[in-house]
């Protein structure tokens, strides 16, 4: 049903243009003049103001050709990870990818081509839908930002799609909820040939907090990670400060909170062993911590809507799918916290995130198939 040339000439169009997180403006004007051209009615929403974007998310609206079917979401992201300016795709043997020195962009390129060749063939061949509502958000990349920032009223769907994981053989319907930990550690600076004595090394009692703490998987539904570390100035000077950043992640709360807990104790122990006292004055290495929650977990119940849309969907088309857990978050996280409860289906993408990306043109083609079948069935069968 679907047209495999301009589906994929579409994709490597977008791919073409660069839409780095914050900079998505180029990509959500192609993606607002296609959606007009089939009729859709869009518009910027003003998310952009809160996240410091170049555009805000693009939301579309597109009427049905059926009454009393229940309105249904469909969203992808603009954005993409870097490097990923002047990328340069190309098919060989069944996938497209990257000259080798960029990302590819199908996260989430693919996810937006599919969404804009099933509204196509819908239209054109006046296949059976009701109103479909989207949100092509912005900054997911950088934190779920633009579906962090959106206004759910703009929507009266109550069930729907994202489209942004790797396999269309899995339906992700449980995300973990996840906390950034941001600590900083203040030491003592002090002349490290001269009189190292009177210096107490911020950068040891980070490593001393950091060599102690449980980290990677923690058990299978928790995880937790130090990615970034910065502090000293030189090797003569014994380092005052150190700025580190990590998070943790859990599809229970309940595991996450000890985590979490387990990270701060270690930093809190940490600076207790390290004080000096010279000169009749005593310092104290110090922690200082900021905390914040970054999302939300997810768990879309096997009896909702758009799930068993789906599985019947994959049945008529003689596929096969299976619902799983995902380790990272999305999209989905912020709309079905929102009320939309919204299931993440893979487009073929692989590798993301690193400049072997590549996407499976038959998984590619086979999301957009089921997509299409799921969106009939919903005006078919509306219940
Ligand atoms: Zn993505």
């Amino acid at each position: 049903m679907i047209e495999k040339e301009r589906i994929t000439e579409y994709i490597m169009d977008l791919i073409r243009i660069d839409s780095l997180s914050r900079k998505e403006k180029d990509v959500g004007l192609k993606l607002k003049k296609d959606m007009e051209e089939i009729g859709g009615e869009c518009f910027f929403d003003d998310a952009d103001k809160n996240v410091n974007a170049n555009v805000g998310n693009l939301i579309v609206k597109t009427r049905g050709n059926k009454t009393n079917v229940p309105p249904f979401f469909l969203s992808a992201h603009m954005d993409t990870v870097g490097p990923g300016e002047g990328i340069k795709p190309r098919i060989e043997d069944g996938v497209i990818k990257s000259d080798g020195t960029t990302i590819l962009g199908s996260d989430d390129k693919s996810g937006l081509t599919v969404i804009v060749e099933v509204l196509r063939t819908l239209k054109e061949k006046n296949l059976p839908h009701g109103d479909i509502e989207i949100a092509f958000t912005i900054c997911e990349e950088i934190g779920l930002l633009g579906a962090k920032y959106i206004d759910i009223k703009n929507f009266r769907s109550k069930y729907g799609i994202v489209l942004d994981s790797s396999s269309p053989s899995h339906l992700v319907v449980k995300c973990p909820s996840a906390e950034r930990l941001e600590f900083k550690i203040y030491g003592l600076e002090a002349h490290a040939g001269v009189c190292p004595e009177k210096g107490i090394n911020a950068i040891k009692v980070a490593s001393e907090a950091i060599s102690n703490m449980k980290l990677g998987r923690i058990d299978f539904e928790t995880t937790a990670n130090i990615g970034v570390i910065r502090g000293g100035l030189a090797t003569n000077i014994i380092p005052n400060y150190v700025h580190i950043i990590g998070e943790a992640r859990s599809h229970s709360e309940e595991k996450l909170r000890a985590q979490v807990e387990h990270m701060r104790k270690c930093f809190n122990d940490a600076v207790t062993n390290y004080q000096l006292t010279f000169d009749g004055k005593t310092y104290r290495a110090k922690a200082e911590e900021d905390i914040e929650r970054s999302y939300n977990r997810m768990d879309v119940s096997s009896e909702s809507r758009v799930i068993k849309l789906v599985n019947q969907a994959v049945t008529n088309l003689k596929y096969d799918i299976e619902p799983i857990a995902s380790g990272g978050g999305c999209d989905a996280n912020y709309f079905n916290k929102k009320g939309i409860d919204c299931v993440n289906l893979g487009t073929g993408m692989k590798e993301i995130h690193t400049v072997n990306e590549y996407l499976v043109l038959e998984e590619f083609y086979r999301a957009a198939d089921i997509l299409l079948e799921t969106i009939k069935l919903n005006a078919v069968n509306p219940t």
